[in-house]
């Protein structure tokens, strides 16, 4: 009951790139911790959601950020009418009651947020909570899964080692062309030609990265722009908006990009 609400009702839609699936379902059968890496936009989230309803488990995100506390994946003490009551955080919601925790941009939590699941990560599977003196056993439906972008990495916002070898890991990357067009088109809702050329788009964008941008066009900016021209907006304006203006406030790369999706449309 206590889950009910991080229940996937409905199947979400997911293309596989691969075999990740087969993979995923292997890892979940020993509980292995897994961790997703690749570029932002690229369908690590929707992939854990697909898994989760596939399992047929309810699934808890959590966004990470440097300002998340160990208390708040874990839990805390709130003064109520009748006095202090214990109130589980997402991480122990998952651990007791047994569902897919996924903790999103594991790299941006502080080292002393991320320790926190080194015990639920290896053999022991338990939860030390320290202020209500417990050491909670895992259910034996919980499963870690964490995604992490290599792109961002810096020696200062990495994992450390002991973390990162708790984990089976699978790449992520944009989906080959056909398959990112089918994407697309679910998606937005416009036809697949339409989606082709959007994801040439992007195609070229990815190939200035390193070359002034950081990344090139995600899965979910072609999709901003496909729902853009659904609306009836003119490809190369939506283009613009969803896809240029975002990515960077270079003039020169504007230009680059401009003229990329001038030779698509
Ligand atoms: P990430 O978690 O990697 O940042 P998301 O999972 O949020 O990215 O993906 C962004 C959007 O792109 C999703 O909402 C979904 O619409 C779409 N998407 C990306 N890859 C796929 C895929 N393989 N199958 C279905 N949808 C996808």
């Amino acid at each position: 009951m206590a889950l009910q609400t991080y229940r996937i009702a409905r199947e979400p839609y997911y293309c596989p790139a691969g075999d990740e699936v087969a993979l995923f379902e292997a890892a979940h059968a020993d509980r292995l911790p897994v961790m997703l890496k690749g570029p932002t936009g690229c369908g690590k989230t929707r992939f854990v959601e697909h898994m989760a309803w596939r399992l047929g488990l309810p699934l808890v995100t959590v966004a990470c950020n440097e300002d998340l506390t160990a208390s708040d994946l874990l839990g805390r003490y709130l003064l109520e009418a009748e006095g202090t009551v214990w109130q589980d955080g997402p991480l122990t919601l998952a651990v007791r009651h047994g569902a897919i925790c996924y903790l999103d941009e594991i790299v941006e939590a502080r080292a002393d947020t991320t320790v926190v699941i080194h015990p639920l990560t290896d053999d022991r599977r338990a939860l030390p909570l320290d202020k209500r003196n417990e050491l909670l056993t895992a259910h034996p439906d919980f499963q870690l899964v964490v995604a992490y972008n290599p792109g961002y990495q810096s020696v200062a916002k990495d994992l450390k080692e002991s973390t990162k070898q708790r984990f089976a890991a699978l790449e992520f990357g944009y989906p080959a062309a056909a398959v990112e067009a089918g994407i697309v088109a679910h998606e937005a809702g416009i036809e697949p030609a339409m989606a082709r050329r959007v994801v040439a788009v992007a195609e070229r964008s990815r190939n200035l990265r390193g070359r002034g941008l950081e990344e090139g066009a995600s899965t979910r900016m072609l999709i901003h722009a496909g729902r853009l021209i659904g609306r009836g907006v003119a490809p190369e304006a939506a283009c613009r908006m969803a896809i240029i203006l975002p990515l960077t406030d270079d003039s020169d790369l504007r230009d680059a990009l401009a003229a990329a999706v001038g030779a698509c449309f």
